[in-house]
């Protein structure tokens, strides 16, 4: 068994490129931007010279390619479907690498969504460790989720599963950008916390230190570190959105019986004062014995979780062909 696979983190603003080992050690690894502007071909060209070079750096044979994508996949194809950050539609990545760095990788090389890469990673290396029922929830500038259902990653009829940002909590709510109204991530994101902020200060103010932020410009980020200082209202708005992820989360504890729910995106850099609304209205909305089986934790993978996700489908699809293998004899 090799010991080594190369994760590529596929993203908006950045690509990162990793020679990962079996132990979730990074090696070796190449950041830069995406340029998307570019053109997909382009993109995928320098994915090719960067995987290239992280499989030149190394003597120890590398078992696959890993590749977790923001957007939609089709993951048994290898296909981005529809990456609304990349401007991209239908790119057969998983071809069009292996065109690129050799026709010995066709069968190597696997491409899934990147929330599917952050779950994975973290049941082998993170917070998730020791359990195979999780599902990974990422609050950033949107809201992703990925899960694991008894130990493998579920993909759903059309790799549609986890689509947890878009479920809709308040039908008569904001639209969103998938068209429906009222979805979590316009109650909960990044996005929907600055929106909160700036409706906020629109009802003059001044006991908030929001207030000396221009509206125009205020951030999640801002709300988060407004609410560790001890600012009310900037608490009040993180309290809601983590109220409104508990809501959804508890149907999904119904649903799936989950042992760990864990928490990650830059949202999470609230810690528990987003944590704990969750936490609460979890609890209060799933059925006891549900609840008292989910724990609800920050994930365990900081800034290189991209690519140790995306290097971790190799080790599961290894582990997938070995079970087949040994049911077949
Ligand atoms: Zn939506």
């Amino acid at each position: 068994m090799n010991d080594y696979a190369v994760g590529v983190d596929l993203g908006g603003t950045k690509v990162a490129t990793a020679l990962v080992r079996r132990d979730g050690l990074v090696v070796d690894q190449i950041i830069e931007p995406t340029q998307k502007e570019k053109g997909f071909e382009n993109v995928i060209d320098r994915m090719g010279a960067s995987i290239r070079a992280m499989l030149e750096r190394t003597d120890s044979p590398v078992a696959g390619i890993g590749v977790g994508a923001a957007g939609s996949t089709d993951s048994q194809q290898g296909v981005v479907v529809a990456a609304s950050n990349l401007g991209w539609e239908n790119v057969p990545l998983r071809e069009m690498l292996y065109e690129r760095i050799g026709d010995e990788w066709r069968e190597r090389i696997w491409v899934d969504k990147d929330t599917n890469a952050a779950v994975l990673g973290e049941m082998m290396y993170g917070a998730g460790r020791g359990s195979e029922h999780i599902f990974y929830v990422t609050v950033g500038t949107g809201i992703g989720g990925g899960m694991i259902l008894d130990g493998s990653i579920y993909h759903g009829a059309s790799d549609g599963a986890s689509d947890f940002g878009h479920l809709v909590l308040d039908p008569d709510g904001i639209v969103c950008g998938c068209g429906k109204r009222g979805c979590v991530e316009t109650l909960a994101s990044g996005v929907a916390i600055a929106r909160m902020a700036r409706e906020a200060l629109n009802v003059p103010d001044s006991t908030t230190i929001l207030s000396e932020l221009d509206p125009g410009l205020i951030t999640a980020h801002d709300v988060a570190v407004a609410a560790k200082n001890g600012d009310q209202l900037a608490k009040d708005i993180i309290t809601q959105a983590g109220y409104w992820l508990g809501r959804a989360l508890a149907y999904y504890v119904d649903l799936n019986n989950p042992e760990r729910i864990i928490i990650g995106g830059g949202v999470m850099g609230a810690g528990d004062l987003l944590l704990e609304p969750v936490r609460q209205t979890t609890y209060k909305f799933a059925l006891p014995n549900n609840a008292a089986a989910a724990q609800i934790l920050p994930a365990g993978l900081g800034a290189d979780s991209g690519v140790i996700g995306a290097a971790a489908f190799v080790w599961q699809h290894h582990k997938e062909s070995t079970q087949k293998y040994q049911e077949a004899t």
